[in-house]
């Protein structure tokens, strides 16, 4: 079977193997060496992914939960300006002891690499369609600009022209009715 090298996201839980009930934490803090992620928004590479992760020593494993936090980066969905947020996820998984069936994750001789936890946590965490900001308007369909930066006279010029006759009309003073009263005598 092959054994992937310990990458910087592995932790040694060397002191805890086979010592059900054992626990201690650990905090990483990893600038990535690669992007993480294919889609609008991703991790950059060099990016610091930082991680607080509690680790149980169970009859079957270890048991690996917490948090992981990074930056991500990309376009908006709507209007291709460029987006940037914070990103905080959640995980919880096992880490089985080597045995007769196959696992996901296992505990590889000291240590247990936390690395495609933390990645498929983050990544799937990314929004599909991310916006600048939840009311971006995106791109006018005809010139490609963003409606965003058009000034406000432009979309005044887009009324109906038959609802801003109305407005006209309506705006003007009545007449005649002081004239009528006054002057009889
Ligand atoms: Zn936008």
């Amino acid at each position: 079977m092959r054994t992937p090298r310990p990458g910087a996201f592995s932790v040694l839980v060397r002191d805890i193997v086979r010592r059900p009930g054992e626990m201690r934490e650990t905090e990483l803090d990893v600038p990535l060496p690669e992007r993480w992620g294919e889609g609008l928004v991703s991790l950059d590479a060099g990016e610091h992914v930082q991680v607080d992760v509690r680790l149980e020593s169970v009859h079957e494993g270890i048991l690996a939960s917490g948090t992981a936090f990074s930056n991500y980066s990309g376009e908006c969905g709507r209007c291709l300006r460029p987006v940037e947020a914070p990103v905080e996820v959640e995980f919880q998984e096992l880490f089985a002891y080597p045995g007769d069936e196959a696992n996901d994750f296992e505990v590889q001789d000291d240590h247990v690499d936390l690395e495609t936890l933390v990645r498929d946590a983050l990544v799937l965490s990314l929004p599909f369609q991310p916006v600048c900001r939840p009311d971006c308007p995106g791109l006018d369909p005809d010139t490609g600009e963003r409606l965003a930066d058009l000034p406000d006279e432009e979309s005044r010029q887009s009324i109906d022209p038959r609802w801003a006759a109305l407005a006209r009309f309506s705006s003007e003073p009545a007449e005649g009715t002081d004239d009528v009263s006054g002057s009889q005598t």
